[in-house]
């Protein structure tokens, strides 16, 4: 079944990048109007956000300041001229941001992991004319991260944006949540025309990390960033530790090498498409090194079944394991990758042999 996400307009694509910024929370009048007075200032900012309720993982930790802060996001609003979003996570609190003329809002990644929260938004939406911001399931599952769109897509909202905020897990790593790449990279190849704002904050967690991720989401074709600013980030009721001044948030987007997709060129087209060649001629010569590797795997397991062998011999497995690696960190290939490859060619090979193994003749 074609997804009606195909015909998603690709209405964010003029601004590159589309820089969205603003607090965590909606603390007070004072911090959120400073807030915005200086992002408004850095002139590198297209939305205010903050948060007015927020959806907090354990109790207890604040919860957002509520309806008073509408008041406050629409005096900066009408102070800095820019348009104002906040996050939603029931029908309540998309009619109290309708009735006070919100200009854009956004689920958060809580809400998108339930169905029956999004399509109660959704119904909370229906026939409304408003851009609507999607961020990917706590979880690592594009489908539901897709449901999640279509669902707000089949209420009418045309001006849709997924936001790509990392995943949790369970484990250590330097990030808050991990980027996963492949998985929002995987969304673009789905929706080409759907627009994608990545929030390096929420993923990092981490002052440090956010230029780094930053950069990578506008090396990999993002059309926005999503970064979380405080005048004061120390003192932060919410995600202290991610927050940034408008100055630093200034600094790092002025660091920012923004590409595009093609260039005018005509000497850089030649090169990348001589460089492009030497590609596919060497992926040609890849596949069909694998397709001899598969072929004397057919061998081995016939050898196997005429001398009554198991399939799988664990010191062979380490020995190539070993010698694989070495081989990879020699050259510069990361450890990850050899791993996830070897283990893919290890199970194509165990696969063929136990086909080979059960034939029979
Ligand atoms: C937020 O944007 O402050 C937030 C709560 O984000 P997420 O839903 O991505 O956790
Ligand atoms: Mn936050």
């Amino acid at each position: 079944m074609e997804s009606p996400l195909t015909h998603v307009q690709p209405w964010l694509k003029n601004h590159h990048p589309y820089l969205i910024s603003g607090p965590c929370s909606v603390e007070t009048r004072e911090q959120f109007l400073t807030a915005a007075r200086a992002l408004a200032a850095t002139g590198k900012v297209n939305a205010l956000r903050g948060g007015i309720w927020k959806p907090r993982t354990r109790p207890n930790a604040f919860e957002g300041i509520g309806g008073k802060g509408i008041e406050w996001m629409l005096e900066a609003r009408a102070e800095t001229g820019l348009p104002i979003m906040t996050e939603v996570a029931t029908a309540e609190h998309v009619e109290l941001c309708l009735q006070h003329q919100f200009d854009m809002l956004w689920i958060g990644a809580r809400t998108t992991a339930n169905p029956f929260s999004v399509q109660e938004i959704a119904e909370a939406l229906k026939g409304v004319d408003i851009p609507v911001f999607v961020k990917n399931p706590v979880n690592a599952d594009l489908s539901l991260w897709i449901g999640a769109l279509e669902r707000i897509y089949a209420a009418g909202i045309q001006r849709l944006v997924a936001i790509h905020r990392g995943f949790s897990y369970y484990g250590q790593s330097i990030y808050r949540n991990k980027p996963m790449w492949e998985i929002p990279i995987a969304l673009r190849s789905a929706f080409p025309d759907l627009p994608m704002v990545c929030d390096p904050s929420h993923i990092g967690g981490r002052r440090d990390l956010l230029a780094p991720i930053a950069q990578r989401a506008m090396d990999l074709g993002f059309d926005g960033l999503m970064i979380e600013s405080h005048p004061t980030p120390d003192q932060a009721w919410s995600d202290a530790a991610q927050q940034i001044t408008a100055e630093v948030y200034q600094q790092l987007i002025d660091a920012l090498q923004i590409r595009q997709h093609n260039t005018n060129d005509l000497a850089a087209t030649n090169a990348l498409a001589s460089l492009r060649s030497q590609i596919d001629k060497i992926d040609e010569e890849v596949i069909g090194l694998i397709g001899e590797r598969m072929r004397l795997a057919e061998h081995i397991g016939a050898y196997k079944k005429d001398h009554n062998m198991m399939i799988f011999q664990l010191d062979r497995w380490q020995e190539i394991i070993a010698t694989r690696s070495q081989l990879a960190d020699r050259i510069g290939l990361s450890k990850d990758f050899i791993d996830k490859f070897l283990e893919q060619l290890h199970k194509e090979s165990i696969r063929t042999q136990t086909r080979v193994m059960n034939q029979t003749e």
